[in-house]
């Protein structure tokens, strides 16, 4: 049985960055990994919209989370944390395991953070030093709003830690001009290869927090990634490195406009067939919608738990559910990466061939039928 991902993370890794990741392993201290970094390192900033530095580190996207906690804050430092998700609650969970007092602004799952509501909890708090927030809550499909978060801090100290590890490359981001002082990304969602590398873009306003932070880090050292630059203050992921130059060279080949077009009407797609087979969106409002998965819920007599489990066992597809109170009753289809139309349909074949299994009654090809013109209008 074939394998397929319709996860959102890791993703299906093209067959050309699995190449390129299988060259020889050159020395982290040689010319030739000089050189790639170099490359590299010109390839990533353009898409974080910074001019600053991206840092590239052998991790996964929660480690730097927790490096930009460790690094841009001192214990009992205040900060806001704008949750509305199972990644929100990450950042809240690392902002506590290092002594911070994480101020939560929460909102539903599902529903957009509301930027009136972080300016009314910054005006509550007016110590906070930061902010931490995720662009696309992948545990829900919410895209938040950090534009606008970003520019109630304009011209504050506030250092906005922003959380974009599935959001980064499918919808737009100007870390600069938006005022998001602390980008993380990582490799194993739009960038479409292997997990195992992480990337963060570092503004000056948090440089400045960062020389003032008492707290301990060593590996994950902002100082000492600045340090190191443009090679790594340790052994890199060589492989994954190399496979990343070739993902940089794909995304220019496409280009990010078609990149996230493609992504949007896969969205559309997705949810569009998902609504045919008798689903509900979970996320209300279609702009706050993340292109990086669709997130439904079942219909009635669905057991979304039952119906991974047969998606995966019948027809080898891995997909997720929902986390916390949302297990049993939701669906998230990933579409982030490499996907295309074809792609797509074979995973809404296996979701209406597991719903028959189940004994769900709709209309055999309603939902591929869906995405078939969903694309269709698209590109006519
Ligand atoms: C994937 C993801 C992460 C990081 O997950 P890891 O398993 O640690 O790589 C963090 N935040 C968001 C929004 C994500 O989508």
């Amino acid at each position: 049985m074939r394998l397929r991902l319709a996860t959102p993370g890791p993703t299906e890794v093209p067959q050309r960055l699995l190449l390129a990741g299988a060259r020889e392993i050159v020395h982290h201290r040689s010319p030739q990994m000089e050189a790639l970094f170099d490359r590299v390192n010109a390839g990533l900033p353009p898409l974080f919209g910074t001019e600053g530095p991206v840092y590239t580190v052998a991790s996964s996207g929660t480690g730097v989370m927790e490096a930009a906690v460790a690094n841009c804050f001192s214990p009992g430092d205040e900060v806001l944390v704008v949750s509305n998700g199972y990644f929100g609650e990450r950042f809240r969970d690392i902002a506590a395991a290092y002594g911070l007092v994480p101020h939560v602004v929460e909102s539903g799952w599902g529903t957009g953070a509301d930027p009136k509501r972080v300016a009314a909890a910054h005006a509550a708090h007016p110590g906070v030093k930061g902010v931490l927030v995720v662009y696309s809550e992948t545990s829900t499909g919410v895209l938040n709003d950090v534009a606008a978060i970003g520019d109630l801090f304009r011209g504050t100290d506030v250092v906005v830690v922003v959380d974009a590890i599935s959001g980064l490359l499918v919808h737009p981001l100007e870390a600069d001009a938006w005022g998001l002082d602390v980008v993380l990304a990582a490799s194993h969602k739009g960038f479409m290869l292997p997990p195992g590398l992480a990337f963060v873009s570092v503004s000056d306003r948090a440089w400045w927090a960062v020389e003032k932070a008492s707290g301990p880090s060593y590996y994950w050292s902002f100082d000492r990634l600045r340090r190191f630059h443009p090679l790594s203050s340790s052994s890199p992921a060589v492989s994954l490195v190399q496979a990343l130059e070739e993902s940089l060279a794909m995304l220019a080949e496409e280009g990010l406009p078609a990149f996230r077009e493609r992504h949007a009407v896969l969205a559309r797609a997705a949810g569009r067939a998902l609504d045919a087979l008798g689903f509900t969106p979970f996320v209300r409002e279609p702009h706050r919608r993340s292109h990086v998965i669709t997130s439904a819920l079942a219909p009635e007599g669905i057991d979304t738990t039952r119906l991974l489990r047969v998606l995966s066992e019948s027809y080898g597809v891995s997909m997720t559910g929902g986390q916390a109170h949302l297990k049993g009753r939701l669906i998230r289809v990933g579409h982030v990466g490499a996907v295309d139309i074809l792609d797509l349909s074979a995973i809404l074949t296996a979701v209406e061939l597991s719903l028959a299994d189940l004994g769900h009654r709709f209309t055999p090809g309603a939902g591929v039928g869906e995405a078939v013109r969903t694309y269709r209008e698209a590109h006519s």
